[in-house]
C-alpha cells in the first residue's frame, strides 16, 4: 500500500496519508482523513472555541 497524496478539503493543500497512517486507520476502522493535520487540529479546537462569524 504505497503513501496518498490526498487533498485537505479546508485549505485544499495536498498532504500525505502515509502508508502507515492508512494501517493505523483500517486497524482503528477509522475513515480516511479530509484535513492535513494543521486543520484537523483548528477544527478540533474550533469545535470547543467556534470562532466568531464573520460580517
Ligand atoms: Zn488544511
Amino acid at each position: 500500500m504505497p503513501d496518498k497524496i490526498l487533498t485537505c478539503q479546508n485549505c485544499h493543500n495536498p498532504f500525505v496519508y502515509s502508508e502507515y497512517e492508512q494501517k493505523l486507520d483500517s486497524k482503528n476502522s477509522r475513515p480516511t482523513p479530509i484535513y492535513d493535520t494543521i486543520c484537523a487540529s483548528i477544527k478540533a479546537s474550533g469545535q470547543k472555541h467556534p470562532p466568531k462569524p464573520k460580517k
